[in-house]
């Protein structure tokens, strides 16, 4: 389970990368809601915040493009978010990011 620092690292993360729609991330309002769950435990109360939020999309594709690993980040968690990379990768996009 994270931690409330690991927590504000995340927010610190988003803030340096300065993508503008961190401003509106929901989950900045629900600090006692994990988002960087570890292998096994729910990942439902992080996915729940991210269906409410206004930037889901934005976030989802943040994490797609920036190929983090860890954390439920636009709804999805780190498993979906590689199926889906892997699902929209060609073989030839896979040997570029390789
Ligand atoms: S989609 Fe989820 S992780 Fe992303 S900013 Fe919104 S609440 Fe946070």
């Amino acid at each position: 389970m994270a931690t409330e620092a690991e927590f504000d690292a995340f927010l610190t993360d988003l803030a340096r990368g300065i993508p503008a729609w961190h401003r509106d991330a929901l989950c900045a309002e629900y600090p006692h809601v994990e988002f960087f769950v570890d292998r096994g435990e729910a990942t439902e109360p992080a996915k729940a915040i991210c269906a409410r939020c206004l930037v889901r999309d934005d976030c989802l594709a943040y994490a797609l493009t920036e190929r983090i690993a860890h954390g439920v980040w636009g709804g999805l968690s780190e498993r979906e978010r590689r199926r889906l990379r892997e699902a929209a990768e060609t073989p030839d996009t896979r040997e570029r990011a390789a």
